[in-house]
């Protein structure tokens, strides 16, 4: 298929070297910590706890394989936790010459906590990769993508270069810090339809709807989207979970993938690292997220809030259909 070039206008960016356009492949290695963080009390369920394991245990050794076999960096984002339980497995990583990245300490729920406890989750996660493998790591993923309105402030004051979690670009741009604060940081932006999760995950109650997809029909959907991004000269995300997405069908189609993006002409295969910081050295730019004002509700003769509304539409509709519950990146 020839895609036609859409570009993302509000983020332009050229690419170094006479690249057309940037692709980074990214792992989440949440092993226990995202189980953990939902509910402690899934330390006691044993099966669970090996479902979580195979990340580090199994699945990253085959990765490193898969990415030393193509020739590629990737960036490893790595909650805390993770790295002192398994602190062999991320200098293995580093050793490999691939990025780490900071993934939160316990991959905490972020939605809604103040600045002071975000601020001991990031440093007590930034001392965690220190004694691991001595890294000090320049990018940062929030757990579940949910980065908060102080976050960016708490990152500038650790000497961060970049996020991922925000989802508003199909390509890396600069944005402020805070209203009347000077710093800024890069983001490089993330897509549901990126990410292993929503694909294959499933554990009976914990997470998932019972449909783990194809590996061909999920190479078939990010091949699509590579191709898309090569053709607009922005950059591909890919988040895969070495739990889910190391398995053996699964890292088979991965493979596959990176051999396909690598062959774009011009396609940029890099970490995230390399794409933030060329996106400080070359974009002038500076962005300001705003904040939404909610309007006075109701409006004038409405029976109901919007929520209210929704509730209404959800319980005639009948149970969602999803069924999907503790989605995670
Ligand atoms: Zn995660």
């Amino acid at each position: 298929m020839d895609f036609p070039a859409f570009p993302d206008t509000g983020h332009p960016i050229t690419w170094p070297d006479g690249h057309r356009a940037a692709a980074s492949f990214t792992f989440d290695v949440d092993a226990e910590s995202c189980t953990i963080a939902h509910n402690p009390q899934s330390t006691r369920r044993m099966s669970l706890m090996t479902h979580q394991s195979y990340g580090p245990k199994v699945a990253v050794p085959r990765l490193l394989q898969i990415l030393h076999r193509q020739d590629i960096r990737a960036t490893f984002f790595i909650p805390g936790f993770t790295a002192e339980c398994y602190p062999d497995v991320v200098r293995r990583i580093a050793d490999g010459g691939h990025e780490i990245a900071h993934h939160g300490y316990l991959h905490e729920p972020m939605q809604g906590i103040d600045s002071a406890t975000e601020a001991r989750y990031l440093d007590r996660g930034l001392d965690a990769l220190a004694k691991a493998a001595g890294v000090r790591p320049t990018g940062y993923r929030a757990p579940w993508w949910e980065l908060n309105w102080h976050s960016a402030t708490l990152l500038a004051d650790r000497g961060f270069l970049y996020d991922s979690s925000l989802l508003d670009g199909d390509a890396p741009y600069r944005f402020s810090v805070a209203e009347g604060d000077p710093r800024d940081l890069v983001e490089i932006p993330v897509d549901w339809a990126l990410d292993d999760w929503e694909q294959y995950a499933f554990y009976p109650g914990v997470t998932g709807s019972g449909v783990i997809e194809s590996p061909a029909k999920v190479l078939e959907m990010w091949t699509l989207e590579a191709e898309a991004h090569h053709a607009a000269g922005s950059c591909f995300v890919l988040t895969n979970h070495p739990f889910i997405s190391g398995r053996p069908s699964k890292a088979v189609a991965l493979e596959r993938l990176i051999d396909r993006v690598k062959s774009m002409d011009g396609m940029w295969v890099t970490t995230m690292e390399e794409i933030a910081q060329h996106t400080r050295d070359s974009v002038q730019q500076i962005h300001t997220h705003a904040r939404i004002s909610v309007p006075e509700f109701p409006d004038t003769g409405a029976a109901f809030t919007p929520a209210q509304v929704r509730q209404q539409e959800l319980t005639t509709a009948g149970p969602a259909m999803s069924g999907r519950t503790g989605v995670g990146v």
